[in-house]
């Protein structure tokens, strides 16, 4: 019920999503004031926010309810005084990315698939982000560099996958992408191009016409792995968002992690999965979270994620549970838990 309250004062903004993109909010106190709360109750750690600053797109701010510290989506931006908690095994880089870096922007980890870091930055900072402490500086390819990824990929006809990753892949401008994606569709083995992004959800905007319509145009056979957490941070620009990428054929996905005091019930997994799929997308991974320093408060164990998975099974049809996973370091796979 309280879902629908949210979604009754949602507003239609005319705005582009550059100027949502230019218009995040970056100031704790200005979200507070929004979201008419005091700090007091729940202060905010500086420390986290010099680590991993405070951004959140005002449409998405939009979706948290007010006055309520214990709304699931305020709760996946708020820099909290947890995250100065240090815990044993919470590292900065759990999975030891760099290993598998051949070229800047890069990563080969796993058989005929390679995932492409298309952009430095993202729309907002998920506190529980696995890749808060990562140099995207480092990985920001110019293009000469993105002449060397697209080299090494026409060099292994085993790969027939490209994954564009981030930050978030969206966030470089139609013309960009277009450019990325014609480059891609030039390497004839390549079949398929996974897009995994949460801009569909955070600025629906985002999915413009121009964009749509280079999509439709392709050979590439197109992934959107969208990336929601909660129902609530659905409404109807995001449904409308879906519905035009799944009008030109594009199979949307969806992966979500699973946090603490975010999703960690049963009720939640499942509302979430039917709304997805009334919008024509299923859902594909429920990952752990991973152990990255300043997370800690996220954590949830195996035991209660696999609980989770198994109450999800006796509810829904199999293909609405998505699968739950962990990634570990040195896998030819993501590893499946339940
Ligand atoms: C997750 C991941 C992939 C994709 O794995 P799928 O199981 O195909 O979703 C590919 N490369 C890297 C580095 C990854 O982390
Ligand atoms: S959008 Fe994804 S990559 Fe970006 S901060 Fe959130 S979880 Fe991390």
């Amino acid at each position: 019920m309280r879902n629908q309250a949210v979604s009754l004062i949602q507003s239609d903004r005319s705005e582009t999503w550059q100027e949502i993109l230019s218009d995040l909010i970056t100031d704790p106190q200005e979200l507070l004031q929004i979201l008419r709360l005091d700090a007091q109750s729940s202060p905010y750690s500086l420390d986290a926010l010099t680590q991993f600053p405070l951004k959140a797109p005002r449409p998405f701010v939009e979706r948290i309810e007010k006055g309520n510290w214990q709304d699931p989506l305020l709760r996946q931006i708020w820099p909290c005084e947890s995250e100065e908690t240090h815990t044993e095994g919470f590292v900065a880089d759990p999975l030891h990315e760099e290993e598998f870096n051949p070229v800047p922007g890069l990563l080969h980890k796993y058989q005929g698939r390679v995932l492409l870091t298309a952009a430095p930055h993202c729309a907002i900072h998920c506190r529980y982000c696995f890749r808060r402490h990562f140099d995207y500086q480092a990985n920001s390819p110019s293009r000469v560099q993105w002449e060397k990824a697209f080299a090494y990929i026409a060099n292994d006809s085993s790969i027939e996958e490209v994954i564009l990753s981030g930050g978030d892949p969206l966030a470089i401008s139609d013309k960009q992408f277009h450019w990325l994606l014609q480059q891609l569709a030039n390497i004839k083995h390549l079949t398929t191009v996974r897009i995994h992004t949460r801009l569909p959800i955070v600025i629906p905007q985002r999915i413009t016409p121009e964009l749509v319509r280079c999509l439709s145009e392709t050979r590439l056979r197109l992934v959107m792995v969208v990336h929601c957490n909660h129902r609530q941070e659905l409404d109807s620009t995001v449904y409308r968002a879906f519905s035009a990428l799944s009008d030109v054929g594009v199979t949307l996905l969806n992966q979500a992690v699973v946090l603490k005091d975010v999703n960690d019930n049963s009720e939640a997994l499942i509302d979430l999965n039917k709304a997805l799929f009334q919008h024509n997308v299923l859902p594909y991974y429920l990952h752990m979270p991973d152990q990255v320093a300043g997370t800690e408060h996220f954590y949830v164990t195996d035991q209660h994620a696999t609980e989770l998975i198994k109450t999800l099974h006796a509810s829904l049809p199999g293909y609405l549970v998505p699968r739950l996973v962990r990634e570990n370091p040195g896998e030819r796979g993501k590893t499946r838990i339940a």
